[in-house]
């Protein structure tokens, strides 16, 4: 299915209707494939519309390949494909496009991804998420999501002109917006609004990370601008060293977080599950 009928089916009946539900994974290191077969059957009890599957660079695009045939294959859901600037020259993209359209998949999320920390150059062909849209669109049917940030991105001045940027991607044929994980409700309400003053009008999907360990949150917060309220961050202090409080506090939190999103409003829940499906079928059992 491709992302416009996913998103705007919920629509229908506005009053009512309930965000779409999806589901991010990664790849295994090495051969997790089991654990991750197991991880997706629980998911898929919560009837999600989608799931999309990273990629960190081209040697995961063999892996990631055969996680997204199998979810198409097996669970005969939309899949939707990472593919980053980073590490794909034209050429990979094109082959890539192709083994796409032969596997029958409709989406793809289309991201600059990462550069190296040691500076090196990694873009080739492709400088930024919106030449890759571009590229994909005019050489396929498939269906592109983007991302976006409600904090702003890292590298831009400001969230002005990240949004402007942004723009780039939905006039290259992004469709869909899907956020970058945030803690603070009030700066994705916030991003909404600048998104709507700057006249875009693709569906915002918001990102959702279920907290499981400190040093999970310490990393995502050293590579992205994320704040943490002040009231989560003392909890993460207090359950540093208790894994299953800081796992359980993470449920509470993200239920909560979520319950506000939908009463907001929000298009869609998209959870970055880590591979980890309980935290993120305990957060659903208590929204749905
Ligand atoms: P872009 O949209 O290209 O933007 C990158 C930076 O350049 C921004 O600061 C932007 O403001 C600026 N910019 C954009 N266009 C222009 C322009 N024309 N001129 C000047 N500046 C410009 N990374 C991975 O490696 N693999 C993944 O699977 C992955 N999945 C992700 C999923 C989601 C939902 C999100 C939010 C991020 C994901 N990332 C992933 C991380 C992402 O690759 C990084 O955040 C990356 O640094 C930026 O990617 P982008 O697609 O937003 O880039």
């Amino acid at each position: 299915m491709k992302l416009k009928d996913i998103y705007s089916l919920n629509r229908e009946n506005a009053e009512k209707s309930f965000p779409v539900i999806s589901f991010e994974v990664f790849p295994p290191k090495d051969d997790g494939y089991e654990s991750l077969d197991t991880e997706l059957e629980i998911l898929n009890k919560y009837n999600p519309a989608l799931i999309s599957v990273t990629s960190t660079s081209t040697a995961t695009n063999v892996q990631q390949k055969k996680i997204v045939q199998n979810i198409h294959d097996k669970l005969k859901l939309t899949v939707m494909p990472h593919l980053t600037c980073v590490r794909n020259s034209k050429q990979d993209v094109a082959s890539y496009l192709d083994v796409l359209k032969k596997s029958d998949i409709d989406c793809v999320l289309a991201l600059r991804g990462d550069q190296p920390i040691d500076g090196t150059k990694a873009c080739t062909d492709f400088c930024y998420a919106s030449d890759l849209t571009d590229f994909i669109k005019a050489n396929s049917d498939l269906s592109v999501g983007v991302a976006g940030y409600p904090e702003g991105h890292l590298e831009c001045k400001s969230i002005l002109e990240d949004i402007n940027n942004l723009k780039k991607k939905i006039q290259a044929g992004g469709e869909v917006i899907y956020t970058q994980l945030f803690f603070d409700n009030d700066k994705f309400f916030k991003y909404c609004e600048l998104l709507s003053n700057a006249g875009v009008e693709a569906p915002v999907v918001a990102g959702i990370m279920p907290v499981v360990s400190y040093a999970q949150i310490s990393r995502m917060i050293s590579l992205a601008k994320i704040s943490v309220p002040e009231y989560l961050g003392k909890k993460i202090e207090k359950y540093k060293d208790d894994k299953i409080s800081m796992r359980d506090f993470g449920i509470e939190f993200a239920t909560r977080q979520c319950q506000a999103l939908i009463d907001f409003g929000v298009r869609g829940l998209h959870f970055y599950t880590l591979d980890k499906a309980y935290s993120t079928s305990c957060i659903l059992e208590n929204i749905l």
